[in-house]
Order: structure tokens, then C-alpha cells, then sequence
């Protein structure tokens, strides 16, 4: 007995030593000692130039047939007369009318480029929320320290500061060694096939091959993660994959006098109730590189949770899934979005059909997704019907890659109070239908944001900080010339 208790004892001791050990090793990830970045000295005129892009209401619908294009050329002509040293100097190509592909030639051709994208247009206003907003949505009005409206985040504060730091270049007499990119589409919102699919199509026959690429997704949170205290600011290295299934049922219809003992309705809402009461298992290795990023800055409990997830994953994962956030980045999700059945109150429906919506972690791919849902379901009468645009999870930019580095350096020099991290993004970005051009595709708005804010993105009183612009503006030029 006495033997067993020894044992147990240097068993325990064994453990606290290699808990101890991992967490003593672990090292810090952040760049320190970086250079603050050179001042860019901005016009008043330039946020002025934001909100004047804010007013052209460029607004995606998912019909393309519905959408005011009008807009995307009146958007276009307000850029050439904004920037008119980028329209001079600046190679300029069009892509299905409104995807803008500028080319800033570099004075070494043996350089890979940098891509830099954006989108300028914007999801609608949900009707019945107008009212909801502090100050119109189209409206480009600036109150309390905040410019308000539609795409001030998502994404046309982006797309401006991009053109506005090149103009800057331009006025300065920079000219880059390597060449620059910028890709604005026109329909991201609705999955970016024309603006983006178009482009990307394009640079991938000319052999364009990027030494990295940098779209929207990330930022800089200023309210932190759970456990850190400071902004951290979040680039995304992988993005999750997208999938949406119809399921339909098919009953007999008829007259409701006389109903079957399960109508299409009543199978599938039984259906759509299997998929929610079984979500797709947890797994805590698509954001492994957030922890190792995160574990040097939290506070010593969570570092040793951290540095022996071995030990720790499923009180993590625990702690993580308690928000819908930390959720999403745990599993693929499955979201109901969209319910259509029957015509008439006293009539049967024939078909009833649910859309679901799925994200999904890296590691799953879309088949494995819809093998699992059949089973799932477990019902042959119901039909699945795969929508296109489905997307398998993107690759993993690896952080370590020289590129990142520089990205991370270009950050801390603007933003130096924040902490860096690569993530796994949670949502869709234009970044995927570039994925194939260059391994160092990354996610990242340099705008600070708290929680209240990201939701507001697509949501009610979408605003951003106005200090927040000339940063933005700091942090493009400062990458370009890094870059070089
Ligand atoms: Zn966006």
C-alpha cells in the first residue's frame, strides 16, 4: 500500500514538474524593439474622401440581377477624382465592369509582388433597422469621434486608406522595388465570384505568383481576449470553409381536413431539429497557433493551461464553446438560415425545404460534412441538395514565414501597444479565391475595434474611430515601403 501511495506520489510530482516545464519554455512570439513608423502626415480632406465613398450606396444583393450597379461606376468615377495621382501613374483594369485591379509597376521586375485587397461594396441596411441607427446609414455623417455609416469598417475604410497611402507614395516620389497590387471587388458580400473569383482567375493565368497577399478580416481588438488585457491585433493565416445544403421533404399535400400522420413540414422540422441538437464535435487544434501566440501574455493559470494542452484541451474548449464566438472557432457550425414550405393555411405543403448553413474547421472538408449530415439526419426520404460556392476550409499561412514577420513588424511599429496573433477566421473573405497565388495569404484591417463594434459591421450604427483613419492610412504606406 505504502508502495502504491510513493508511486502516486512521484507520479504527481513527475506531472508538476513537465506542467511546470512547458509553461517555463514557452517563449514570447512578439517582435520587440521595432522602430515606431514614420508619421504620415494626412489632410483633413482624406476622411472627408472616406465619407464621400460611404454616400455612394454600393450595395450587394444576392441577386445580381437586383443590384444597383449604377452605383459600382458611380463609385469608380468618385476614386478617379479622389486619387487622381493613382489614376495617373497606375495601371488600371476592370474586371466584369466593376472589379478594379490597379498596378503599380515595381522598378524591379524580378520581385514577386504584394497584393493588397478590398471590397467597396456593402450588405443592405436590414429593413425595419433604419431607425436603429444613430445617424443615417448613407449618410457619411461624423459625431462623436466616430465616422457612421454603411462600409466604414466593412470594407471601404480599407480600400480608401489603401489609395490613400499609394497617393501619399506617389507625392513623396517613392517608387516601389517590388511591384504593388490593389484588388477592390464589387461583390463580396455575395460571395465575390465576379470582383474577386474574376481577378484571382486572371493573375493566377498570367503567372502572377504574390510574396504575400493582404486582405480584410482581423483587426486590432482593442478590448483584448479573454485573458489579455491589451489589444491584440489579429491576423488571420486560414479561414473556415462554407457549405450550404437544402434539405427538402415531400409529402403528398391535400387538404388539411384530412392529414397523413407526418406532413413534409413536421419530417423536416425534424430534421433541422437532429442537426442543432448534434453539433459537429469540438476540436482545439485549428487556432493552435493563436494559443502558442497568446500563452507568453496571459495571465500564469491560463499560461500553464496553455503550455499543456495535451492535459487542458477539454477544459479550454469548455471555457471556449461558452460563447458563440469561441464556439465558432471550435467546430464546424451548423446554422438554419432559411425555412419555405406550403402556400395556403388549409392546404398540405407538398415540399418543405430548410437552408443550412455551415462553416467549416480546418481539417473537414465538404463531403465529410454532408456524409455527416446524412447520418445525422438518418432519414432517405429527405433530399440534400448542395448549393454552389461551397468552399473547403483555406490552407494555414505559416506565421514563421518571412513575410508574416514583416507584417507583424509593420503592426507593432504602428500599433505598438497591441500584441500580434494569427488566427483562424471565422467568416468568408475575398482572400480564399486568391489562395492558389501565393502560400502567405493574410487576414488583417488595421482598425481598432472593440466587441460592440465588430458587431456593428453588419449590423446597426456601423461606425469607425475617426483617430482611428490616419493610423490606417500609417499602416498601408508603412507595409509598402516594408515590404520592399
Ligand atoms: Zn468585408
Amino acid at each position: 500500500m505504502r508502495f502504491f501511495l510513493r508511486l502516486l506520489g512521484l507520479g504527481i510530482l513527475l506531472l508538476l514538474v513537465v506542467l511546470a516545464v512547458n509553461t517555463l519554455r514557452l517563449p514570447s512570439y512578439q517582435l520587440t524593439g521595432v522602430a515606431p513608423a514614420p508619421a504620415v502626415p494626412l489632410a483633413d480632406s482624406a476622411l472627408a474622401r472616406l465619407a464621400g465613398a460611404v454616400r455612394i450606396p454600393t450595395i450587394s444583393t444576392t441577386d445580381y440581377a437586383q443590384t444597383d450597379t449604377a452605383q459600382f461606376g458611380r463609385f469608380g468615377r468618385y476614386l478617379r477624382q479622389a486619387f487622381p495621382k493613382v489614376f495617373a501613374q497606375l495601371k488600371l483594369e476592370k474586371f466584369n465592369n466593376y472589379g478594379l485591379l490597379f498596378t503599380w509597376a515595381g522598378t524591379n521586375p524580378a520581385l514577386k509582388p504584394v497584393l493588397l485587397l478590398g471590397h467597396y461594396d456593402v450588405v443592405p441596411v436590414l429593413p425595419g433597422t433604419e431607425g436603429k441607427w444613430a445617424h443615417p446609414p448613407f449618410a457619411g455623417i461624423q459625431a462623436d469621434g466616430y465616422l457612421y455609416g454603411r462600409g466604414t469598417l466593412d470594407d471601404k475604410a480599407s480600400v480608401l486608406a489603401q489609395l490613400e497611402a499609394v497617393e501619399y507614395l506617389l507625392g513623396t516620389g517613392f517608387r516601389p522595388a517590388r511591384t504593388v497590387l490593389l484588388a477592390f471587388g464589387h461583390d463580396e458580400e455575395t460571395l465575390g465570384q465576379r470582383g474577386a473569383g474574376a481577378m484571382a482567375a486572371e493573375l493566377g493565368r498570367r503567372g502572377v505568383r504574390p510574396e504575400f497577399l493582404l486582405d480584410e478580416g482581423g483587426l486590432v481588438k482593442t478590448d483584448g481576449v479573454p485573458g489579455v488585457q491589451r489589444p491584440v491585433a489579429l491576423v488571420g493565416i486560414s479561414e473556415k470553409g462554407y457549405l450550404t445544403l437544402e434539405l427538402t421533404a415531400t409529402g403528398q399535400g391535400g387538404h388539411s381536413s384530412m392529414p397523413p400522420a407526418q406532413t413534409s413540414i413536421g419530417e423536416l422540422a425534424a430534421a433541422v431539429l437532429k442537426l442543432e441538437q448534434h453539433p459537429f464535435p469540438a476540436r482545439l487544434d485549428a487556432d493552435n497557433h493563436l494559443l502558442d501566440y497568446l500563452a507568453s501574455e496571459v495571465p500564469l493559470g491560463q499560461r500553464l493551461a496553455f503550455a499543456n494542452r495535451w492535459l487542458f484541451a477539454p477544459l479550454i474548449m469548455k471555457k471556449m464553446a461558452g460563447t458563440a464566438a469561441g464556439n465558432a472557432t471550435l467546430r464546424t457550425t451548423t446554422a438554419p438560415t432559411m425555412l419555405r414550405a406550403g402556400a395556403k393555411e388549409n392546404v398540405l405543403a407538398i415540399d418543405a425545404t430548410a437552408t443550412i448553413n455551415f462553416r467549416l474547421l480546418l481539417g473537414d472538408s465538404v463531403a465529410g460534412v454532408v456524409r455527416e449530415v446524412r447520418r445525422i439526419i438518418a432519414d432517405e426520404k429527405i433530399r440534400i441538395k448542395i448549393l454552389p460556392n461551397s468552399s473547403a476550409p483555406s490552407p494555414v499561412s505559416d506565421p514563421a514565414a518571412a513575410p508574416f514577420q514583416q507584417l507583424h513588424r509593420t503592426i507593432r511599429s504602428v500599433f505598438p501597444e497591441a500584441i500580434v496573433a494569427p488566427y483562424a477566421v471565422v467568416g468568408a473573405t475575398d482572400a480564399r479565391q486568391y489562395a492558389a497565388l501565393s502560400p502567405n495569404v493574410y487576414r488583417f484591417l488595421p482598425a481598432q475595434m472593440n466587441q460592440e463594434a465588430i458587431e456593428s459591421m453588419h449590423g446597426s450604427n456601423e461606425r469607425l474611430p475617426v483617430a482611428n483613419y490616419p493610423r490606417m492610412v500609417q499602416f498601408y504606406a508603412t507595409l509598402i515601403r516594408n515590404s520592399q
